[in-house]
Parts: structure tokens; sequence; C-alpha cells
């Protein structure tokens, strides 16, 4: 599996301002010379990287950059197409003709001056028990620049670190992203499911009845919303500025969020040798239509990011992750089985018409979720057991 470890340069102070002004103009030259071969591969249609490098990498190589950095260069560019390509195709642009397609479709992808760039082991080569990476930049080689990082991060580095790394500059701050991989761990054949179920007020409940409601999540969107009214009234590069970094600072919180339900969900289904059960979230958005658009694609994205997490720390401890069909979770009794709108009398509450089983309405989802997932498991891997 693969995995990618953030951590922070850290330069002594001798070290930063020149740090930072070679940094930048090392992205910046990067950037300028893949908005070079993106305009190349946009006029020439050979967008592959191998043609694109016949094209563009003398011209390239002529705006300063070695022979691996122009090469990676190319490479990025030949990459951002064939992701708007697989983007276009999974329908994640609108359908053919829509405005968002057309524009995207139209131009050639840009670069802005300090987006990431990637580094292998020659331009970027990391001593990881001194803490130090040597990197390489367009005024010559930078060494002994100190990183930082928590224990586990630099844990995972320390073993699993290989391949590229990408610099990114962020909110002023310099960061590298490390690709790790991490060797696969067996999964462990679960003895029953947690079903996990995810919604607005309780951003995952449990069919142990555990509510993760994210506190505070929901606060700071609901005043970074009122702030986004006022500042976008104002429509002034200062406000566009602060509204970017308070989006930026909501994005960093909600991952954190994330991160923690992740964990102590994951960590209670481990403790019971139990699997866990996740809702498919093909139909999100449409679940969740009912509401203002823009929180729609707010918490789909974040419905996402966070059956993504369990989906990885899941696979780190070997359980099981299996998704299913949440139609009607919502409505149906995990009691008896009955499926009736009228069992929701309201947002909070489950109580069923049929039996008079009665249960929190997220917590009932949930049940309903995990017995789903044994159904899932037993069918998927029925041939396992025969063998
Ligand atoms: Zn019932």
């Amino acid at each position: 599996m693969k995995l990618v470890v953030q951590v922070r340069l850290w330069p002594t102070p001798e070290q930063a301002a020149v740090l930072e002004a070679v940094l930048e103009a090392t992205l910046r030259a990067c950037n300028d010379a893949a908005n070079f071969a993106s305009v190349t591969a946009f006029t020439t249609g050979d967008r592959r990287e191998y043609a694109l490098r016949k094209h563009a990498y003398r011209e390239v190589r002529a705006r300063g950059l070695g022979a691996q950095a122009a090469q990676h260069v190319i490479k990025k560019v030949a990459d951002a197409y064939t992701t708007l390509k697989a983007n276009i195709r999974a329908g994640n642009l609108g359908s053919e003709g829509s405005a968002r397609r057309r524009r995207a479709e139209s131009k050639p992808i840009a670069f802005r001056a300090g987006a990431a760039q990637p580094f292998d082991d020659r331009c970027l080569s990391w001593q990881i028990d001194a803490g130090t990476v040597s990197i390489w930049t367009t005024a010559g080689r930078l060494k002994n620049v100190a990183f930082v990082g928590s224990p586990e991060q630099l844990r995972t580095l320390a073993l699993y670190r290989k391949g590229e790394s990408d610099l990114v500059c962020r909110d002023g701050m310099w960061f590298l992203y490390a690709t790790c991989e991490i060797p696969d761990v067996p999964v462990t054949k679960p003895n029953g499911f947690v079903g996990v179920d995810l919604g607005i007020a309780n951003i995952a409940t449990t069919s142990d009845g555990a509510r993760h409601c994210g506190k505070g999540l929901n606060a700071v969107r609901h005043r970074n919303r009122e702030l986004r009214r006022r500042l976008q009234a104002k429509a002034t590069t200062s406000a566009k500025r602060l509204l970017k970094k308070r989006r930026r600072k909501e994005a960093r919180f909600a991952a954190d969020t994330n991160h923690r339900i992740a964990k102590r969900i994951v960590t209670e289904a481990e403790r019971t040798g139990r699997g866990i059960a996740l809702e498919d979230l093909g139909g999100i958005r449409d679940r969740v239509r009912l509401r203002k658009p823009q929180r729609v694609t707010l918490h789909s994205w974040s419905f996402h990011q966070l059956g993504s997490f369990i989906a990885y720390k899941a696979a780190r401890h070997g359980v099981a992750v299996i998704h299913v069909d949440p139609a009607y979770t919502s409505q149906t009794c995990s009691a008896c089985g009955h499926v009736d709108k009228a069992n929701r009398p309201s947002q909070a509450t489950f109580s069923c018409t049929s039996c008079g089983f009665a249960e929190h309405a997220d917590v009932n989802a949930a049940r309903n979720i995990a017995s789903r997932g044994v159904a899932g498991w037993a069918v998927s891997h029925a041939a396992d057991d025969a063998a």
C-alpha cells in the first residue's frame, strides 16, 4: 500500500532566508517550464511522456533545469493530462458539452508558480537518521536542511520511504511529501462487523452506539460560511486571500477530525476482532441533495475522505472493510427488518411501527449497515470457506 508522509522543512535561522528564496525560485522555474511543456503538449497533441519529451526536453533544459529535473517536469505535465482525461471519463467535470468540461478541454493545463514539484532520490536525498535532506535547486545544492515530523511519521519514513518526494509550499511553510510503500498486512477473518453510518449532525455513528459528532467542525464551517458571505460581497484581493486561507484551515481541521474518527473506529474494530462495514458512497450526493448545494459538495468530499482514512488505517492493521448498499438503511428496523418511512418520525429518532423497537436513528442505520456487512462478507467469501 502506498502512503504519503508529510514533513515540514525546518531550516536554521541562518538558512531560512536563502532557503526560502532559492526554493521559491526553483519551483517557479520548474512550473514555468511545466507551462511551456503543457502548451507544447496541448498544441502538438502529444501528451504522453515519451512523445512530449521529444518536443519539449531541449527547451526545458535551456531554462536552467538539470537533466533529472527536466524529465520530472515533463512527466508531471504528462501525468496531469492523464489525470484530466481520467476525470473527464469518470464524469467528474460534468457531461459532454458542459461549461466546466469545455473550459478544461479548451486550453492547456496551467501550473501555478508554486505548484508542487516531484523530486527523485538523485535530486533530493534523505538523511533520515540525521533528520536532514539535501536538495537540488536552480542555484545549486542545499545541504543539511532539517525537517520535522511526528515520531510515527519518522518511523514510517525510516522503514518504508521509496521513490519520489514532492516539494510543496503552503501558507509560507515548506513541506516534503514522501511516498512510502507499506507492506500489506493479511486481512484477519472478521468475527462480525462494526457498521458505520455517515451523517451531517453526527459525522460518523457506529452500530455499537458511538456517535462521533466531530466536535466543533460544524461550528467552524458555520462561522466560515458567514465570513464567506461577508467577504464575497467585498471581492477585493485581500478578502480573497483571507478566504483562501480560511478554506485551507477548515480543510485541515476537517482532515484532522476525520483522522481521529477513523483511528477510533479502526482501533475498536481491531480490538474486538471485527471488520468494518461502510456505506458505498456512490449515492451520497443524491441522498444529501435536499440541502444547499454547497454544503453537499463539502460533505460528500469529507465523507469520501473519512471513508478512505478508515480504509487505509484498516488495511495497515489487517482489519476487513466491506462497502454495502446504503439504500433504506435509515427507514429499516434493525430489530425486525420492517421497512417504513413512518419508522423515522424525526431526524434523530427511529421507532418501528411494527415491533416497537426504538433507537437513535443513526445507530439504527449503522446496525443495518453492520448486518449488511455480515451478509455481504458471507457471499463474497463463501468460496474461501468451502476451500
Ligand atoms: Zn421492528
